[in-house]
């Protein structure tokens, strides 16, 4: 499915315009760079046909995608697989059949959870929760195929910086977070106090909406480079925890934690998706609070008469983001929110295994890789 033999052969010549970057194979196929994991830690890139976009979707010829933790584990698993980036923007540069809502040369951004387009769900704009969505990957590559449904056409005034940012997890979950603790009745969203269990790039991007929404954010981590990040996007105050503390019991942790504060906090967010910091979220939280799991992880032993019941104490999920709240965060952007200062580092594709040695070394917020015309020819 990813050979367009529809296109010209154009032997031996570059081709340009809208397919700017790709190249021609002496075999007449048009083709662009992808990412791929070789297992281990290690990434390279390979030359694959570009893909053909089919009914209802588009092309984009990506400008940037952005790293993701959740690609850690495909990273280090044996490979060789497609890369799981899934967070990224470009332009459309081919549309298939029935497409009318996007057009070639339309700046975008791409939601990587796109529903069926047909769905209750998927009229609200809410494809997270679209029975048969599916989840786009390998967005580390030249050219990506998506429905057309799942671009969000980028305004003029925001950047592709900005505009991965806004349609990428990067903020995303965090505003799903806050609006999921909105929607409840002890929802304190807005200057209460909140602490951030875990700041890597998830992570701060909570903190960085928190801090925006008026809360008082604590940012609770092992890393010393990484609160001094949360503190620089808003943190008021830092818990810095050894490896050892962060085994501790939930209790001991709770109190050095709202010792740190003064309080005891009204929303507990955890995005560190360790069973150890969840349950010191639980035990951190003031009676009536809530909890927000974020972070991925398997089963956790809770309590519901001691850890939920009797303290009041809300347990909430949150995935993603819904393709519906894309345009709040745009106005939240407009409105000074500053969502490019979660972009710590940027590399060209071409030093995408630079990019990724950066994003595990726990100084780095989110990590751009770009796509610029020199680096296509090789
Ligand atoms: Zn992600
Ligand atoms: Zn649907």
């Amino acid at each position: 499915m990813w050979v367009d033999r529809s296109r010209p052969m154009c032997k031996g010549s570059h081709t340009s315009g809208s397919g700017k970057g790709a190249m021609v194979h002496s075999t007449g196929t048009r083709v662009g760079s992808t990412l791929w994991f070789q297992g281990k830690g290690k990434v390279a890139l390979r030359t694959e046909p570009i893909p053909t976009p089919g009914p209802g979707e588009v092309r984009v010829r990506v400008a940037m995608s952005v790293l993701c933790g959740s690609e850690l584990g495909g990273l280090h698993a044996d490979g060789p697989m497609l890369n799981a980036g899934h967070e990224a923007v470009g332009t459309v540069d081919a549309i298939g059949d029935g497409v009318v809502a996007v057009a070639v040369g339309d700046r975008v951004g791409v939601s990587a959870v796109q529903g069926c387009g047909a769905c209750d769900a998927c009229a609200r704009l809410e494809y997270t929760y679209c029975p048969d969505r599916s989840v786009v990957m390998g967005m580390h590559a030249d050219y990506i195929i998506s429905k057309a449904l799942a671009c969000f056409r980028l305004p003029d005034d925001i950047t592709w910086e900005q505009g991965v940012l806004l349609t990428g997890d990067g903020l995303g979950v965090a505003h799903h977070v806050a609006k999921r603790v909105g929607a409840t009745a002890e929802g304190t969203r807005a200057a209460g106090s909140c602490v951030v269990f875990g700041v890597g790039p998830v992570g701060l991007g909570n903190v960085l909406m928190q801090t925006y929404l008026g809360a008082n954010v604590t940012a609770v981590d092992i890393s010393a480079d990484r609160l001094e990040l949360a503190r620089r996007l808003g943190a008021t105050t830092v818990v810095q925890l050894s490896a050892e503390d962060s085994l501790a019991p939930a209790d001991e942790q709770a109190k050095r934690i709202v010792a740190a504060i003064g309080a005891a906090p009204d929303l507990a967010i955890e995005c560190a998706g360790r069973p150890t910091s969840l349950k010191a979220a639980l035990a951190t939280v003031r009676p009536g609070g809530v909890v927000v799991c974020v972070g991925e992880q398997g089963s956790v032993p809770i309590s519901p008469s001691g850890e939920l019941i009797s303290r009041d104490v809300a347990l909430l999920g949150s995935w993603f983001y819904h393709f519906a709240e894309i345009e709040d965060m745009v106005s939240q952007q407009r409105a000074g929110i500053g969502v490019e200062r979660l972009l710590t580092h940027t590399f060209p594709l071409s030093r995408a295994q630079d990019a990724y040695d950066v994003f595990q070394s726990a100084v780095a917020g989110k990590v751009a890789l770009t796509r610029d015309e020199q680096e296509d020819i090789r």
